[in-house]
């Protein structure tokens, strides 16, 4: 075995290590709100296979009413949506102060250099790069809990 990829186990053991005392074994309700079939379909099959409950919400307008809803623990929230777009979603859900404390992670595929401003500016508490990277996705998503 090589030390790359030794150090980088070693790496993913202590991620996971970190993960489990932030969460334990809590069951999450995660809501996804993302229109394209085939991210949602990976997003949901990661967060499930670790337990997590996904509720998918197709497009900004669905979300925002499952939000007020089912009030999730977490959201990930597509930049690219139809109609009304991530940064318009995340405004919207801040200004109920029944969500404030929710953490929203965006996934985005286009994170230039004034997008990460944008995106933490709309009320969203960090964000994913596409492609998602199934290795690695549950921590990026974990970390943003309280
Ligand atoms: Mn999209």
């Amino acid at each position: 075995m090589t030390q790359e990829s030794q150090s980088s186990i070693a790496n993913r053991q202590s991620r996971t290590a970190n993960r489990q005392s932030r969460i334990g074994n809590r069951q999450l309700n995660i809501l996804v709100i993302e229109d394209n079939e085939q991210n949602l379909y990976l997003t949901t099959f990661i967060l499930e296979k670790h337990g997590h409950r996904v509720t998918a919400a197709r497009d900004g307008a669905q979300g925002i009413r499952l939000a007020e809803e089912i009030r999730p623990d977490l959201i990930l929230l597509d930049i690219q949506l139809p109609v009304m777009d991530g940064y318009a979603v995340a405004a919207e859900l801040r200004r109920n102060p029944a969500l404030a404390q929710v953490p929203i992670v965006a996934v985005t595929s286009y994170a230039m250099a004034g997008d990460r401003e944008r995106i933490l500016a709309a009320g969203c508490n960090g964000y994913i790069e596409k492609p998602i990277n199934p290795e690695t996705f549950l921590d990026e998503v974990l970390a943003h809990l309280p």
